[in-house]
């Protein structure tokens, strides 16, 4: 792909772990304003495509472009400063403060031991960012008071404080109802009709489908199939990946 075919560009990425191939000459690329599935079994890379891109972990070979630009090997704070943000699989929110500043911490780090109370204007961002994602009126709770699906809102609040233009979003849905999953892609939805470009990992395709504007599904760290959701429900790679045939 040329850098600029789209928002974020990956081109044949590799990550190998001693003798493993955890991602396997992968090249894709999300376009600007969708919501991108990047659907793959358990251990399929999905995690460790995501750490590459973010500037977690060093890729072993191949290149990501960014907004045209090449930012292979980037850290992860030079990303952040580029527009990408990220939420994980397993986050820790500190529970010892309430969820809004939990969130004031993603906007302004350096106050993470300060006594003072929040800045005016922290807590005010803080708190529209909290409204944002659903949790205006749980402001004062601790993050231990959140029901599982309240702590994914968290974590997006905070990934949404460094005002991204690509967030991504890692498993968001395990371990939720399907209640809970509908609820959690409207607010997806919401965010992308905001201008947001979104990826999100799922290790199954239930749900995902109709959230989602394409897909990217992996095995073994390598692209076995591309398109829109319908092309990815009928394609018969991806029945037999998931079904073990
Ligand atoms: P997924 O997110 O799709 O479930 P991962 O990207 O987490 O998969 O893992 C892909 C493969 O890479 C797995 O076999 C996993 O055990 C391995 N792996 C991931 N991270 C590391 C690491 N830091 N060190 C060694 N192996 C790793
Ligand atoms: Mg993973």
């Amino acid at each position: 792909y040329a850098p600029d075919d789209g928002l974020l560009v990956l081109n044949d990425l590799r990550k190998e772990f001693g003798g493993l191939t955890a991602v396997d000459d992968l090249s894709f690329v999300v376009e600007e304003g969708e919501i991108l599935g990047f659907i793959g079994p358990n251990g399929a890379g999905k995690s460790t495509t995501f750490n590459c891109v973010t500037g977690a972990y060093a890729p072993t070979s191949g290149s990501v472009h960014y907004h045209g630009e090449d930012v292979t090997g980037e850290p992860a704070y030079e990303m952040v400063k580029r527009g990408m943000a990220r939420t994980f699989q397993s986050f820790k929110p500190l529970d010892d403060r309430t969820v809004l500043r939990n969130v004031a911490l993603a906007l302004a780090p350096d106050k993470l031991f300060s006594l003072s109370g929040l800045r005016g204007e922290t807590e005010e961002r803080a708190r529209e960012l909290c409204e944002r994602v659903g949790l205006g009126d749980r402001v004062h709770q601790t993050p231990d008071e959140l029901p599982h699906a309240g702590l994914l809102r968290l974590e997006l609040g905070r990934a949404l404080a460094t005002d991204p233009d690509l967030l991504l979003v890692d498993e968001p849905f395990a371990g939720l109802s399907s209640g809970e999953v509908a609820e959690l892609s409207d607010l997806l939805t919401d965010l992308r009709d905001e201008g947001i470009t979104l990826v999100v990992v799922d290790h199954n395709m239930r749900g995902l489908l109709s959230l989602i504007d394409r897909a990217i599904v992996i095995q073994f760290g390598a692209k076995i199939a591309e398109g829109t959701p319908e092309e990815i429900r009928n394609d018969e790679t991806v029945q037999e990946a998931y079904l073990g045939g």
